[in-house]
């Protein structure tokens, strides 16, 4: 199986650039003397680079799964390129291997924002924190990861590292790493802003995943004019509403099951408590009013006799209350923003 890009929409707007700089150059060289023309490069080069290099504005689904074990949606991460920035929410199962994925080394990822502490938000974390360390391309890491996550988070950083430490010691020994790479850096974050570098600004907010379940955070990123908001796992929250306001992407969790399945199991009645619906997130999607809503995090639940509810139900359900642009999220699914937003996704073919 290999995998190909597939662009929903039309030419990319860097390829169109890429077009127009290499038309007026023509131009420029057909009419200019020399050193006008390498003037006229150099700043058409600038144009460019500073529009789709330093203003880039992307997501990445790395994984849109559950605790499930499946192959197609791996557990909960969400990559955001913004500018010279590269954070990466949540840190599920496989979140190491959709990022070589794509051709990402581990190291590119600085800093890590956990919503919570179920395992399928933060089991990628071991994986990508030490293969990140090591010296392949795909690692190379000689600094700290910095994990930012509400309280506990200290706790989970610093039991890592003594779980680990065997194997931290030996590497340091036998293949002479250094340790700073191998270091995990914790910040205990609350409601507000909790990051600022570079143009891009994050918020966490707070969320309910249930009274058991916290704390539970949302995060809102803004840059460049342009805010991108992650629910997390939630059931129906006003502060995110709140949080939420004027963001031009929502990615939000979802969760559904059939009827005669609740029925029948206080269990998944007691999953579903603790998530959104398709109707109750149609009717944040409305309220909010985002340019596009996004759906990650597809908590489908079925059982040997009862099927999980098909996406096509999930979509139906939703439009009952939100009539916007959605999309189902898909592992590997880029999301660009400008003052249009592309949608690309990966397509599975066979040879
Ligand atoms: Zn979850
Ligand atoms: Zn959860």
């Amino acid at each position: 199986m290999k995998f190909v890009m597939n662009d929903k929409y039309n030419v990319p707007k860097i390829q169109q650039l890429k077009m127009i700089r290499l038309l007026l150059m023509g131009f420029w060289h057909r009419f200019c003397k020399p050193t006008q023309s390498t003037i006229a490069f150099l700043l058409m080069t600038l144009i460019t680079t500073n529009v789709y290099g330093q203003k880039k504005f992307k997501i990445t689904l790395l994984g849109t799964g559950t605790p499930a074990p499946s192959i197609e949606r791996f557990g909960s991460s969400t990559l955001i390129e913004a500018g010279s920035e590269t954070l990466l929410f949540d840190v599920g199962r496989g979140t190491t291997q959709r990022l070589w994925q794509l051709g990402i080394p581990l190291r590119q990822v600085t800093d890590v924002f956990l919503t919570h502490f179920h395992s399928d938000h933060t089991v990628g974390l071991p994986d990508l924190w030490l293969t990140g360390w090591l010296p392949a391309a795909f690692g190379q890491r000689v600094k700290p990861l910095h994990i930012w996550g509400g309280h506990g988070v200290k706790r989970l950083t610093k039991n890592l590292q003594k779980a680990y430490q065997t194997d931290i010691k030996m590497r340091i020994a036998d293949e002479k790493l250094s340790l700073p790479g191998a270091s995990l850096v914790s910040k205990e974050i609350h409601e507000g802003v909790v990051y600022e570098r570079n143009g891009v600004k994050v918020t966490a907010f707070n969320v309910d995943h249930g009274k058991a379940i916290r704390p539970a955070l949302g995060y809102r990123i803004d840059y460049n004019g342009h805010t991108v908001v992650i629910s997390g796992d939630t059931r129906v929250c006003d502060n995110l509403l709140h949080f939420a306001k004027g963001a031009d992407v929502l990615i939000h969790e979802v969760a559904a099951a059939k009827v005669e399945l609740l029925n029948t199991s206080k269990f998944f009645r007691r999953v579903i408590a603790h998530h959104t619906t398709p109707e109750e997130a149609g009717m944040i999607f409305e309220s909010v009013k985002p340019k596009l809503a996004v759906y990650s995090h597809l908590v489908l639940l079925g059982s040997p006799t009862i099927s999980t509810p098909t996406i096509a139900e999930v979509v139906a359900l939703t439009r009952k209350n939100y009539s916007g642009q959605l999309e189902i999220g898909e592992d590997l699914m880029t999301l660009e923003i400008s003052d249009t937003i592309s949608v690309r996704r990966f397509a599975a073919i066979t040879d």
